[in-house]
């Protein structure tokens, strides 16, 4: 179908107002949750396909992380739609205030393929709990997670509520000729501004969830044997293809070599081999070659080897990395992971000041004065004290980025609020009116009116 057809029959159908009705968007919310339920396996094979991610991997980070957002909005959607009232100043004395969360009407989403299904369908889910319709682009370069997305969603739902149109640069240039009500991106910082500028055009409200370097620093108050084990989780999960993924270390000289040793000793026991079904490959060869020119052979402490055919890199460590290696320029996205030493805790801060603001930033201390100046001095996405990406996972926790790393946010209620338009409305009584506003005014109205205010 023609996506300027699915475009018109969606706005057709937002304003039939069948969206707005909770009965409606808990059907839809049960229907979702039961394909996914039922087309597990699929949704399995498909993620495997394009790039080796296990079904250990695809259930914790994306098929339970989906299942969880309906949960929460099938239990939540009744109060997040509620009116809420608030005080009515002085002014409008004998007034009632309510602010009325209203769909914002026919929403765009386009993913990103890292986590295509986490990324796709949890901003789907949030904009079908605040009750619009929704066509979704999903990433084309994980193809066999599109086609699925696809199929699933297309033979289950009718276009004109919910559509998934399958497409690469070309399709989305497209797309975005056309007016929405918002457009919710996940994606890389420079096409976040392509289309921010195309949504410019028709003044269209957008959330951008973009990437950029997340910093980890471990200091001399860490305990360095959880730093580890959490930060190697972190890092080589999905082969570093999270975007708020450790993307390099900042550790205090005095303690930078125990620590690497058991950064070291923790890769080596969670095994990630080239044959492991438990260790991702990366997308595709243009990012695997990107990855592998990275690699400097000199700053070596661990791994450093690769195999083309296989798209497999092996979770590798730099050290005696320099803020203006070439490491350091761009997001890393992949399993490398370059390790600065510093002597002073707050000039490292303001290292991380001179860079772009990231989407998340990690600190591994319980010294509480080194705590307070971080969260203090660095304004990051959104983060942890003494554990890595876990603070996603928690839905009561808005997840977006600042600056370079994105605008808006999502998750839990905050998802929900992203989706709609927060109406205000005044009601006044038809009694009890101050004669006072109204003219002709005089010097006495006047000085009442200072005495008032
Ligand atoms: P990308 O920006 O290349 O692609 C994202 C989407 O934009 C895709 O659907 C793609 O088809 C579309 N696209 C690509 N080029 C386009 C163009 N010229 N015009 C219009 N649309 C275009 O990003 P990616 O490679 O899929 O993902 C990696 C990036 O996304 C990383 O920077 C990562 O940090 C970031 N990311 C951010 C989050 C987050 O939640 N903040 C999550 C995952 C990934």
């Amino acid at each position: 179908m023609e996506i300027s057809q699915v475009i018109s029959l969606q706005k057709k159908f937002f304003k039939t107002q069948q969206t707005k009705n909770i009965e409606f968007r808990t059907l839809q919310l049960e229907k979702l949750r039961d394909i996914i339920i039922n087309n597990e396996e699929l949704l399995f094979s498909a993620i495997y396909k394009d790039f080796g991610k296990s079904k250990f991997d695809t259930f914790t980070t994306e098929i339970s992380f989906i299942l969880n957002d309906i949960k929460y909005y099938l239990k939540n959607l009744k109060s997040l739609s509620k009116p809420k009232k608030v005080r009515t100043n002085f002014t409008n004395l004998f007034g009632k205030s309510r602010i009325y969360s209203e769909p914002l009407g026919n929403i765009l989403v386009i993913g990103a393929w890292n986590y295509p299904y986490q990324l796709s369908l949890s901003p789907i889910i949030a904009a079908i709990a605040a009750g619009n319709c929704c066509i979704l682009k999903p990433s084309e370069i994980a193809e066999n997670t599109m086609h699925t997305m696809a199929k699933l969603i297309n033979e289950n739902f009718p276009p004109d509520y919910l559509y998934v149109y399958e497409g690469g640069i070309e399709e989305t240039t497209q797309l975005l000729i056309h007016k929405f009500d918002k457009i919710f991106f996940t994606g890389s910082s420079h096409v976040g501004k392509i289309v921010y500028k195309a949504a410019a055009e028709n003044l269209t409200p957008v959330t951008l969830e973009l990437g950029g370097k997340s910093p980890t620093i471990i200091t001399q108050h860490a305990n360095l044997e959880v730093a580890a084990r959490r930060i190697v989780w972190g890092k080589y999960l999905n082969a570093g293809q999270t975007c708020v993924a450790p993307d390099y270390l900042l550790v205090e000289e005095s303690v930078q070599e125990k620590f690497l040793e058991i950064l070291v000793k923790y890769i080596k026991e969670f095994d990630y081999q080239a044959n492991s079904e438990h260790y991702t490959k990366i997308i595709n060869h243009k990012n695997f070659l990107r990855l592998t020119t990275l690699i400097d052979k000199n700053k070596l402490i661990f791994g450093g080897n690769y195999d083309e055919e296989q798209l497999y890199i092996q979770p590798t460590v730099l050290s005696n990395i320099n803020w203006n290696d070439e490491i350091m320029k761009e997001e890393i996205f992949g399993p490398l992971l370059p390790v600065i030493s510093f002597a002073n805790f707050n000039t490292t801060l303001d290292n991380i000041l001179d860079k772009d603001k990231p989407l998340a930033a990690y600190l591994f201390s319980d010294n509480q004065d080194e705590k307070e100046s971080f969260l203090d001095k660095i304004s990051f996405g959104g983060g942890c004290i003494n554990d890595v990406v876990m603070h996603l996972g928690n839905e009561n926790l808005p997840f977006g980025g600042v600056g370079n790393s994105g605008m808006g946010s999502y998750h839990g209620k905050f998802g929900f609020e992203t989706f709609s338009h927060q109406k205000s409305v005044l009601e006044k009584a038809t009694w009890g009116e101050p004669k006072i506003k109204y003219p002709p005014y005089s010097e006495k109205k006047f000085n009442w009116i200072r005495k008032l205010f």
